[in-house]
This record gives structure tokens, C-alpha cells and sequence, in this order.
């Protein structure tokens, strides 16, 4: 009872209306590295359309293709998927339509720059921290349409951050006998299906990665006509390739979007495998702490005011202002910084904003980790199904071993021990049907009601 006394003491005396408009500490513009190399050079290009052709004489030979029919109708689904563990609203930005101007001048399918010159697909960048996303499988490259794989590329260097060498990809021919290219994939990571296989329409094909020429982690997705002609997915009214779409819902050229918000122990940092992508990723801050709150966005404009808020435990908001970009970008991103009040309150915070007509929200602990029962919410093992009390930050949903105190529920079938001469204090603990809980000698376990 005296704790939730406290509780709601500190939140009468911590919370702070701070003014309408809170200059961020930094960030600002994502540019995706770019170089004067296309995804796919021209000579390249030809040697795999070559082997395309090779691959599905020997496919109708042996009656792994059917013939095409050109009736059918093809429409696309999204090509991408995140990991459900990644938890994110979005992942990705577009650096580049195709290239619709033959000459040295760019124009997209919407009459705007989008591109670069020459350029034959669409390029989904995954945003923020590519590197940690390809390094951890979180952005799955899934069939658009469904078809039969007719070629694969594996085994080749996916960490490329300019261009050279050659591309992992998965193509894959549809009823109508369209071709969809799927590049830059992860090394090792292409589907076991084998070229001749049929493929679902949201099917697994790869990981998104930076194989081949390409400056950093993202999908080329480049679509041939039965006719072999180039084409352009996207509707628009400088689209001189097709007339129709071919997704079954085309998004606008630009999609204002909150990717992800996320809480930071450091600025983050960009950058190549070399040069050391850093997200500084933290969830559980601890009482004088520094740390920031950073909002990740796909296609923000001027136009679009973003209301952030901190709410405490209780739900009651700490902190609230409002931040508008200074211009159009196709990823930005924005971090301020804070130290919250040393007397708390602890437990679970929220980090939320909304934009666009949607409210996003990121929840992150706030412990005292030298005061007993200051972290209020639970902390729920998630590690192997046997394991120890001091298994691993891995193995808690909070990302904290719970060494001093906590509430902590263990699931059925979970096996803990704490280790001799450890110990721990908690007002609740939860220990599922079927879990087995073990005290060793010289440990002591303390347990009180709440
Ligand atoms: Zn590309």
C-alpha cells in the first residue's frame, strides 16, 4: 500500500509541462548511401537474362514451367515482411523508383526525382539500423505474386556498402509469364525451395541485405513483362512503360510513416559493418541515467506536426511537445534527450507520438536497480526452458536478470534456480502450473505479498 502511496506522490510532483515546442538534440535527414553505380550494371544484366532464358528451356523440358498465359491477371502484395519479434510499425523507405527518362535526366512513374539515372526497379531500404536488421533476419523478402522460381543466386558477400561483386536473387516467373527479380539478398539465406519450385504469394524467398552493387541494406525489385519489356509496378502519369498498376493496392509515392520509436543508452550511429552501425538500443534505463528518445520516419514533410509525449506508469504524462520537420525527406529521424527524476516514478513508461493521423507507442523501464521493488511491472522468462535465475539479460522480457529484486512470473515448464549464495527480494511471484522452482543451498529467496 505505501507504494502505491509513493507512486502517486511523485507523479504529483513530476510532472512537467514543458513548453509547446522542444527543439530536438539531433538527427534530421537519412540519406541512403548512394553511389554513381546502379544496383545492377548492364553487363550483368544481360549475362542473367541470359541464364533466365537458358533455366526455363530446361524447366519446359523437363514440364517444371507451364506455358504462359497471358490472360491471367498478376497483381502484387507487399514484397517484405518484418520478423513478428521486431515489433516495429514499419521498416523501410524508397530511395528509388524506376527510371523513367532514357536520357540523362531522372523521372519517376509520378513525374517526380525518385531515382537515378538508368534505374530499372524499385529499392525498399530497411530503416533504421539496416545492418542490425540483416544481422538479426528481421526483414524477409516474400513473394509479391505467386509463380515458379526459374533462377537463384546464392553464396555471395552480402555486407557491401559500394559496389562490386555479385548479387544473391531469387526470380520468379507468374502465370502470365512476368518475371519479378528479387536482389541484394542475404548470403545463405534464399529459400530451400529449388529453381522449378512453385512459390505462394507471400512465400519466404530471402533476407533483405547488401550483395552485389549495392551501398547498403535493400531490395531491388525489378519486373519483366511476358514480352520481356520492362515495367514499372507503379501507376502514374509519367509511367511510360505500363499503363495499369500491378499492385493490388498501390501506395502513394509518399507514405509519412513513424517506423519505430526506440530508446537509446547513446546516440546512435549509422554506418557501414566496417564503420560500426551502433543503435544503442535500451529498454530499461536506470535512475541517473542519460539517455534519448528517437522517433524513426519514412517520407515526413513539413506539413505534418508530430505530438510526442513521456507518460509515466500511471498512465499521466510527463512530458509533451511538438515537432515538425524542416523538409521533405525520405527518412529522417529525431532524438531528444532526457534524465528522468531520481525519486522516479519506476515501472513501465511510455514513449509515444502521433503523426499522421496514427499514435505509435514505445514502452521502456525506469529502475532503481539499488532499491528493492522499485520496478513495478513484471519480468516474464523467456529463456530456454531450463536455465538459472542468472541465465542471461536474454532470457527476461525486461532484459534485466531480476538478481536483486523484481516481480517476475515464470511460465509452466520453466525451470529456475537461484544459485547459491544469491539473492533475491519480490513482492510477487508468479510461478506458473508446472514450473519448477529451486532454492539452492546458502541462496535466499524472500517473497512477500504485495
Ligand atoms: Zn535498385
Amino acid at each position: 500500500m505505501k507504494r502505491y502511496l509513493f507512486a502517486l506522490l511523485s507523479m504529483c510532483i513530476y510532472q512537467i509541462a514543458l513548453g509547446q515546442i522542444l527543439q530536438p538534440a539531433g538527427g534530421g535527414q537519412y540519406i541512403f548511401p548512394e553511389n554513381d553505380e546502379k544496383c545492377l550494371s548492364e553487363e550483368d544484366r544481360i549475362i542473367i537474362k541470359a541464364q533466365i532464358a537458358e533455366s526455363r528451356q530446361a524447366l519446359k523440358r523437363s514440364g517444371k514451367l507451364q506455358e504462359a498465359n497471358e490472360e491471367q491477371i498478376v497483381l502484387f502484395d507487399w514484397p517484405l515482411q518484418q520478423n513478428p519479434s521486431l515489433g516495429w510499425n514499419d521498416y523501410y523507405g524508397i530511395s528509388n523508383y524506376v527510371d523513367q527518362n532514357n536520357s540523362g535526366a531522372l523521372l519517376d512513374y509520378n513525374c517526380g526525382t525518385r531515382t537515378y539515372n538508368g534505374h530499372k526497379g524499385t529499392d525498399y531500404f530497411t530503416w533504421p539500423f539496416g545492418w542490425y536488421l540483416v544481422e538479426n533476419d528481421m526483414i524477409e523478402v516474400v513473394a509479391a505474386e505467386a509463380g515458379t522460381i526459374i533462377l537463384k543466386n546464392d553464396g555471395e558477400d552480402d555486407d557491401h556498402c559500394s559496389c562490386f561483386g555479385t548479387w544473391n536473387a531469387v526470380y520468379v516467373e507468374h502465370a502470365d509469364g512476368s518475371i519479378a527479380w528479387y536482389g541484394h539478398l542475404k548470403k545463405n539465406s534464399l529459400t530451400n525451395k529449388a529453381v522449378g519450385d512453385p512459390v505462394a504469394v507471400g512465400e519466404y524467398l530471402g533476407i533483405v541485405a547488401s550483395s552485389g552493387c549495392s551501398t547498403g541494406p535493400h531490395l531491388h525489385f525489378e519486373i519483366y513483362d511476358a514480352n520481356n519489356d520492362l515495367i514499372d509496378p507503379y501507376t502514374g502519369s509519367c509511367n511510360n512503360l505500363n499503363n495499369q498498376t500491378w499492385w493490388q493496392n498501390q501506395l502513394p509515392e509518399s507514405t509519412p510513416r513513424i517506423n519505430t520509436l526506440l530508446t537509446h543508452s547513446a546516440i546512435p550511429q549509422f554506418g557501414c559493418p566496417g564503420t560500426n552501425e551502433s543503435p544503442n538500443l535500451d529498454n530499461t534505463i536506470e535512475v541517473g541515467q542519460a539517455f534519448q528518445t528517437a522517433a524513426y520516419y519514412h517520407d515526413q514533410n513539413p506539413s505534418l506536426t508530430a505530438t510526442y509525449r513521456l507518460r509515466q506508469p500511471s498512465g499521466s504524462i510527463y512530458a509533451t511537445w511538438n515537432h515538425t520537420s524542416p523538409a521533405t525527406y525520405y527518412a529522417s529521424w529525431w532524438y531528444w534527450e532526457w534524465t528522468l527524476p531520481s525519486q522516479g516514478p519506476f515501472g513501465t513508461w511510455q514513449f509515444e507520438v502521433t503523426f499522421n493521423s496514427e499514435t505509435y507507442e514505445h514502452a521502456f523501464e525506469f529502475i532503481d536497480p539499488n532499491s528493492p521493488c522499485s520496478n513495478t511491472a513484471q519480468n516474464t522468462w523467456i529463456g530456454p526452458s531450463t536455465g538459472t535465475w542468472n541465465g542471461a539479460d536474454s532470457n527476461w522480457s525486461k532484459g534485466v536478470i531480476p538478481e536483486i529484486c523484481d516481480d517476475v512470473v515464470i511460465p509452466a515448464g520453466a525451470d529456475i534456480k537461484i544459485l547459491s549464495g544469491n539473492f533475491a527480494e519480490c513482492y510477487t511471484l508468479q510461478v506458473d502450473v508446472n514450473a519448477t522452482f529451486e532454492v539452492e543451498d546458502g541462496a535466499i529467496l524472500e517473497v512477500q505479498n504485495p
